[in-house]
């Protein structure tokens, strides 16, 4: 790190200006190929990293670093974060905590200790392949323009499938040639047609027109839209208010959550089926999603999720933010719909709901009791060799014991039969002591009998004797009381 301390020794002495919306990892590729080094070489000098960056590093750090290698001339950290990453498209929808911790992260020095605690794209994104994506009209056009092509941030969102100024799906590379699937390669830069002559792998089949109020459309359009003009970064969550607030007035909420049908039927109109079903693979899993926010009146971190909601119930961006600045100006929060339900339910239930369990538990104090003794006698009546009796032995193999063990107190016949017909140590060997004298294979008497059992009991002559008296000689069979 020292060696690299200061601009004089950094010799990395062109930094080209910084392209609209370009992404971070594409403009340190650009620092890497106008100055004729390694993406390992590029980022360990001018962003400090010991590691090679890897595509397509959505999350970068060190921007500050960044910011003081080209002596001010590309502005802050601040101004990185917020002009050459996504993080101001995932921010709003993150809380408060989260969001700073994604932005120092994103600008300062990482530190070993910190990478524990690392936020990754997939927070807001799940598992979407981390892989570089670029549009092939925009590669036509900038290099029309500029003279060459860059990649852009807007492109390396997961929800992003297409390019939200052409329409077109966006690609991927041939699958063949080498960066940026292998960062070990010399980076390169976006091409319109892959070099070796194969074709580009696009992300859909599909495309839209602008403005065609497709759920395509309108999903890129809500994302150019957030990269043009972020929203608002509130301490209070004014997006899940204003969600909850027009899926309320569009009647989609019952007492207990979503009306799914209605809410699949105005995705199904706009075409958003297609995109349910990549993203979330089944509908369920969708309903699941978006039920959480609406229900609580609090986005969640998944972008999809709050891209979706957003889209479905609000017919541009632009009456979105127009309802969002009034929850705002209102300082208007999320209920908890879920909550309330579930107080209603209980009051309605009332006295009813509280016997009814009473009575259930009762019946199944009798039931488990019952079973108890029963499997007590039961082992009492065969002649295997003896187990002693205790809590543990009762609750092991008896059907619905084990979940009363931690209530015991609640099922007092339960309870009374484990107490009665568990076994003190000395009441367990004096029963075994009386199985071996009766199941003595050698069939000894008197002294020989005993010695034998007591190798096995443990208990002491004087109180073997009694026993062997009582079982050969007739006289009274008593246990000893349990100490
Ligand atoms: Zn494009
Ligand atoms: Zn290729």
């Amino acid at each position: 790190m020292a060696r690299f301390e200061g601009k004089q020794t950094v010799p990395v002495s062109h930094f080209p200006a910084l392209m609209a919306n370009e992404s971070m990892m594409g403009y340190v590729v650009r620092v890497g190929l106008l100055n004729q080094l390694s993406l390992s070489g590029t980022s360990s000098l001018v962003l400090g990293l010991n590691s090679c960056l890897e595509p397509p590093w959505i999350v970068p750090s060190n921007l500050e670093r960044l910011s003081q290698s080209a002596s001010g001339t590309l502005g802050t950290a601040n101004d990185l974060l917020l002009n050459h990453t996504v993080f101001p498209v995932v921010a709003p929808f993150l809380s408060p905590q989260l969001r700073s911790r994604l932005a120092l992260q994103m600008t300062t020095d990482l530190q070993p200790g910190r990478h524990r605690s690392k936020v990754r794209s997939n927070t807001w994104e799940g598992n979407v392949p981390a892989q570089l994506r670029w549009c092939t009209k925009c590669v036509l056009d900038d290099e029309a323009e500029h003279g060459f092509s860059y990649w852009r941030r807007e492109h390396q969102l997961g929800i992003c499938t297409h390019c939200p100024r052409h329409g077109c799906a966006l690609v991927t590379g041939c699958g063949y040639c080498n960066f940026p699937r292998n960062v070990r390669t010399s980076p390169s830069l976006p091409t319109a047609q892959c070099r070796c002559g194969r074709e580009l792998r696009a992300l859909s089949p599909c495309s839209f027109v602008q403005g065609d109020g497709s759920a395509l459309a309108k999903i890129h359009e809500f994302i150019l839209s957030m990269v043009d003009c972020s929203l608002p970064l509130d301490e209070q969550d004014h997006i899940g208010a204003t969600l909850q607030r027009r899926a309320i007035q569009l009647d989609l909420m019952t007492g207990k959550g979503v009306r799914r049908a209605v809410f699949m039927r105005l995705v199904e109109d706009c075409g958003g089926m297609p995109i349910i079903n990549s993203t979330w693979e089944t509908e369920r899993a969708a309903m699941t999603w978006v039920s959480t926010v609406l229900r609580s009146g609090r986005t969640v971190a998944s972008l999809a999720t709050n891209v979706l909601l957003i889209t479905t119930l609000f017919s541009s961006a632009q009456t979105f933010r127009e309802a969002l600045e009034q929850s705002r100006s209102m300082r208007k929060l999320g209920e908890e719909l879920r909550k309330q339900t579930t107080e209603r339910t209980n009051v309605s239930l009332g006295q009813t709901g509280t016997t009814r369990y009473i009575e259930k538990r009762h019946e199944k104090d009798k039931l488990i009791s019952e079973a108890i003794r029963r499997r007590h006698a039961s082992v009492l009546a065969s002649n295997q060799q003896p187990v002693r009796f205790t809590r543990t032995f009762f609750l092991a193999d008896i059907a619905g014991c084990r979940s009363i063990v931690r209530k015991l107190a609640s099922y007092p016949l339960s309870a009374a039969a484990i107490r009665e017909l568990s076994e003190s140590r000395e009441q367990f060997l004096r029963r075994l002591a009386i199985w071996l004298m009766r199941n003595d294979p050698e069939q000894r008497r008197g002294s020989a009998l005993l010695a034998a059992v007591q190798k096995v009991v443990y208990l002491t002559m004087a109180d073997l004797k009694p026993i062997y008296v009582e079982l050969f000689e007739g006289g009274p069979m008593h246990l000893p009381s349990p100490s």
